[in-house]
Formats: structure tokens, sequence, C-alpha cells
């Protein structure tokens, strides 16, 4: 119910890889489906919702590099490969009849808006899914930025990161059995301990702009409803 709702805009970045499922590369969409209803629940309570997509089961410029291929040219390809994500999942949310737009941060007229702030905070406001792609629209970033950059341009109130695990570990739970999860972390306490949550430059970002984070897992059916109704899903990072 809308009245159970603590949040009322929020920013969900979810990763490239995560859309590709059991498959090595590229899109697969029983996953956007499932990623689509999900996303609906939100919009059925009345939450405002902003995403940011990876493009990682694509492309990514640091690979591309490793190949061969000119750094920036790659992290082009990268953002290229997140538009393509964004419009698969356009695609998927209006198949629930979840009304969505694309802006994307390079222009690419006839295809996807151009990112414009007060245009993406209006349609927020009308309810509409704004997915933010192209990540910055800048080589040597990433889609975590990203994400907390449009998180904090668009007055969100939570930036939600969706991983494979269920938050954030002292250490990685598939290789160190004694790892433990946190339940809360500062800022800093990410940035001392190099826990590798998203980037450094995103959780700088979320620091100088107090914007609270939360790290959960995607494929635990319910936990992002369970967020925004403000329940203890995965790792809070805040102040
Ligand atoms: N990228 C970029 N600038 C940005 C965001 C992304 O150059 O602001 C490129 C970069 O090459 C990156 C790729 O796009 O590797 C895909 O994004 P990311 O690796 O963040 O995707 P994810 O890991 O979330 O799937």
């Amino acid at each position: 119910k809308a009245s159970d709702r603590k949040f009322k805009r929020i920013l969900l970045k979810l990763s490239g890889e995560a859309l590709m499922g059991a498959e090595g590369f590229g899109i697969d969409p029983k996953v956007l489906d499932r990623m689509a209803l999900e996303v609906g629940q939100l919009v059925g309570i009345g939450v405002q919702v902003g995403l940011v997509i990876g493009g990682g089961n694509l492309f990514r410029g640091a690979s591309l590099q490793k190949a061969g291929l000119d750094r920036v040219t790659g992290d082009h390809m990268g953002m290229l490969a997140t538009v393509m994500n964004g419009l698969a999942m356009r695609d998927a949310l209006e198949r629930c009849n979840i009304v969505s737009r694309v802006m994307s941060a390079i222009p690419m007229s006839g295809v996807v808006d151009h990112y414009d702030r007060r245009k993406a905070m209006r349609a927020l406001q009308r309810g509409e899914v704004v997915i933010f792609s192209a990540g910055t629209g800048n080589p040597f970033f990433t889609t975590d930025s990203a994400a907390c950059l449009r998180g904090i341009e668009v007055d969100a109130e939570l930036v939600l990161k969706a991983t494979k695990v269920d938050g954030v570990y002292s250490a990685d739970p598939a290789i160190d059995p004694t790892a433990t999860k946190y339940d809360r972390l500062s800022y800093d306490e990410v940035l001392n301990k190099k826990l590798g949550v998203m980037d450094l430059t995103a959780i700088c970002l979320c620091r100088d702009h107090n914007m609270p984070l939360r790290v959960f897992e995607m494929e635990k059916a319910g936990a992002l409803l369970n967020i925004v109704v403000g329940g203890d899903e995965g790792t809070l990072i805040e102040e």
C-alpha cells in the first residue's frame, strides 16, 4: 500500500551482468521480465524509480583495452552498451504496462531522449520509470558513479545497488568462509577498509552529498519492495 512506503524516490543501479542471467553474454529476457515486475511493484505503491543499468554484459572499456583497443573508444562502446540495455529494459517494463523512458547522456536523436534533469524530474513526478543510460557520458567513469550522480541530481532519497550477494562482506564470501556481513557502514569505513562496494568516485560522491546507499541482493524475491517500505535488507552505507 502507498501508506507503507518509506521512500518516495529512489535510484536503482542494476549491473549489466545481472541482465545476462545464465548466459555468458547479452541479455536474458527472462531476467529482464523479472526485474520489470519487481520495479512495477514499487511503482504500484507510488515510489518514483530512476534506473541506471550497466553495460558489463556487452562491453567494458577496461576489458576492451586489455584486448588492445584504445581505452576511450572502449569506454564509448561500454556507454553505448548501456543504452542497448536501457532499451531492452524499457521494452520489458512496457510489456508490464509500466510507463518508462530512456534518457541518454550521449545525444541519440530519434532513439532515446537526451538527458535533461528537469525533464527527468517531471517524468519521475508523473510516475514514469526513467532509465538513465550512457553512464555519465564521459570515459573513465563507471555506471556506479553515474547512478550516484543521477541519484543526487534528481533528489533521490536512496541509491540502491543490486548485487549477487546480500550486502557488503568483510571478504568475498564465495572465497572466504569466515567472511562476515556488515549491516551498516560509514562512507569512510568503506573507503578505509577498501571494501570495493563501488568505485571510489561513486562512494566519494555519495559521501560529499550525503546520499545513503544500500547494497542488496537482486535475486532475493521481494527484497527491493521490502527496502522501500523500510525493511533492513543487505548493507546500508551512510554517514
Ligand atoms: N562507461 C563509461 N563512462 C560512464 C559509465 C560507463 O565510460 O560514465 C563505460 C565503461 O567502459 C564501463 C562500461 O561503460 O566499463 C559499462 O559500464 P559498467 O562497467 O559500469 O557496467 P556494469 O559493471 O555495471 O555492468
